[in-house]
């Protein structure tokens, strides 16, 4: 730690990521009891927790087909966990970004290894959305994860077109038709190689598949997703 990062430190100390209270680790005691990680049965395809192991996949990907191969989150969303990504995306708790990287890469190092990623690429925000939050929540956790990997990250691949509506405000029919050509490639995708997409939520996979889809129809080979947390399977 060097004098600037010490002086920081007694100005800005570290905060729980999950409740905010100042504390030496990113986890504080009390968070640490109450925050459950995902755990098996979780859905072969999503990573939404299910109910029985027999089920294989959640009621969702039952019925639907996806781009992507299969994708693996770190928490349910709920709860601190909700509060935490809220804080991340809206209120600037950007620093929260590293200690998501962090769990990614400790609990799926070895998935991303094994499914040969060669590109992270994080769901962009429409500019006019990250220009006014200053940041786009997602590639802020892709850079830290593609640190600690050693991977590229390729923030400017894609582009998302259309401001589309938050998808939380819309029924099902609506939020398929809300991304439809929401999103572009650009002149700066060149992979043909398996991509990681870094998302902040996935709740009925419409936005990480979108991509998937416009991805694999240019040339990507596989494409896989993480994200930070996941509604319930059923
Ligand atoms: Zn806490
Ligand atoms: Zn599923």
């Amino acid at each position: 730690m060097n004098l600037i990062e010490k002086c920081l430190g007694v100005l800005y100390p570290q905060t729980c990521c999950f409740c905010g209270k100042v504390s030496k680790e990113h986890i504080c005691k009390e968070c640490s009891e109450k925050i459950t990680y995902l755990e098996e049965p979780v859905c072969k395809k999503c990573g939404k927790p299910i109910r029985y192991e027999e089920q294989e996949y959640c009621s969702d990907c039952q019925n639907t087909v996806f781009f992507y191969e299969q994708g693996k989150s770190v928490w349910l969303h709920t709860g601190s966990v909700r509060w935490s990504v809220y804080q991340f995306k809206y209120h600037n708790r950007r620093i929260y970004g590293k200690f998501y990287a962090q769990e990614l890469f400790r609990l799926y190092g070895k998935w991303i290894r094994e499914n040969k990623i060669d590109v992270i690429i994080p769901i962009p925000l429409h500019k006019k959305r990250k220009r006014k939050r200053g940041y786009n929540q997602s590639e802020v956790i892709a850079r830290h994860l593609g640190k600690l990997l050693n991977l590229p990250v390729n923030a400017r691949a894609v582009v998302r077109v259309r401001n589309t509506k938050p998808q939380k405000e819309l029924s099902h029919k609506e939020r398929t038709r809300n991304l439809r050509d929401a999103f572009r490639v650009t002149k700066y995708w060149n992979e043909r190689g398996n991509v990681l997409l870094i998302d902040d939520i996935y709740t009925t996979g419409n936005t990480v598949d979108s991509v998937a889809k416009l991805l694999r129809q240019k040339g990507a080979n596989k494409v896989w997703f993480l994200t930070i947390s996941i509604g319930q399977g059923f």
